[in-house]
């Protein structure tokens, strides 16, 4: 159920709308929009009575949504969702392009400060990187980590760049809450409820990769799952989904990202690496993300990636980093959207402290 209140709707009817929603034992979701406010209902197992809604002053309408995500759909909010962040002029799912970049796995300071410092020359915005690892193989490197919170934490203050990281379980995800400046859900936790709902609670904006055998509404639902906890600063991203060809890891399906911007409000990301797992197919396949109106990349980058703890084979060198980022740039303008430059990237200050890294790490 959805109330759609009118253009003039004051803020003090808005809020008694949603103490009455309340007072029936649901949930109500004010959401803003450019026009007018909507305030979703959850909570309710069958139809609401919608006729003490309908009745109250500032109420234009109050319709039933048929999908079975409803936070999430264009219903409650016709305009795209830009998602902004603390003392950052970044944002995501506006008319800029965001480029979240980095290695797979923070091996270690060294590692991290090394990539930091190329992703923010080559004009990247967020370092990605992950501290907790979800590997097939027990024996694998299973990440750093809080210790690689605490680095990422620091090539943020060095270098300005944001940072995201995945939470992999409860307790991880209070910690990455804590740290990073936005939380990911790997493809493998996409429909761990739990998660997601722990997620919802969290005060960071969720970046959340597609199950890799999800379909569209699978994806929606899980986006919901965190929404319906209050948390509306979500992120979807498509990761390749698992299929019979094998001349790539997963089979990237770009056309996810139109089927998405039709159905929701809620920005969409591309990550070439995993979706492809090759790194001849990166740049091509993050080229064609961004023409198909994708809201930003999110690409491993490895300055040594033949001796990467994870996958090597798809991240891309920085000099193939600068190339695509030259390249989305030129896309993007022909979609009328463009790719600002990171916080510190032209500033004296970055000179300043690039230039105070210690050698081995230049
Ligand atoms: C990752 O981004 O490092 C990752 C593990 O991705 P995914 O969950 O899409 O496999
Ligand atoms: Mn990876």
């Amino acid at each position: 159920m959805l109330v759609v209140m009118r253009s003039q709707a004051t803020e003090e009817q808005v809020r008694d709308v949603c103490r009455k929603i309340e007072s029936l034992g649901l949930r109500a979701h004010p959401i803003p929009g450019a026009q007018r406010t909507a305030i979703g209902i959850t909570g309710n197992d069958g139809a609401v009575e919608p006729g003490s809604l309908e009745e109250m002053p500032g109420v234009g309408e109050v319709i039933r949504v048929s999908k079975p995500y409803k936070l999430v759909s264009r219903d409650i909010k016709p305009d795209n969702t830009v998602i902004k962040f603390p003392n950052s002029h970044v944002t995501i799912g506006g008319k800029d392009i965001v480029v979240m970049a980095g290695p797979c796995s923070i091996e270690s300071r060294e590692q991290a400060m090394i990539i930091g410092e190329i992703v923010s020359r080559a004009g990247g915005h967020f370092l990605r990187g992950g501290a907790y690892k979800p590997r097939t193989s027990p024996y694998s490197f299973q990440g750093l980590g809080e210790e690689g919170l605490k680095i990422m934490a620091e090539v943020r203050e060095r270098f300005g760049l944001l940072i995201v990281t995945e939470a992999v379980d409860n307790e991880s995800l209070d910690l990455v809450a804590d740290y990073a400046d936005m939380i990911q859900i790997g493809a493998r936790n996409m429909q761990n409820f739990s998660l997601l709902k722990r997620a919802g609670r969290a005060r960071k904006p969720v970046l959340l990769k597609r199950g890799m055998s999800a379909t569209l509404e699978e994806l929606l639902m899980a986006a919901e799952y965190v929404m319906s906890e209050g948390n509306y600063n979500v992120v979807l991203c498509e990761r390749g989904v698992r299929t019979f060809a094998d001349h790539t890891r997963n089979t990237l399906d770009l056309s996810l990202v139109p089927a998405v911007q039709r159905l929701s409000h809620l920005p969409i990301l591309v990550d070439p690496s995993h979706g492809t797992g090759k790194r001849n197919k990166v740049l091509p396949m993050g080229r064609a993300a961004i023409a198909v109106g994708a809201d930003g990349l999110i690409v491993e980058v490895h300055h040594d990636p033949d001796h990467a703890l994870s996958d090597g084979p798809q991240s891309i060198v920085p000099a193939q980093f600068e190339t695509l980022m030259c390249e989305i740039k030129q896309i993007a303008a022909v979609l009328q959207r463009g790719v600002v430059a990171p916080v510190n990237q032209a500033g004296s200050l970055l000179a300043a402290q690039a230039s105070s890294l210690p050698a081995a790490a230049r």
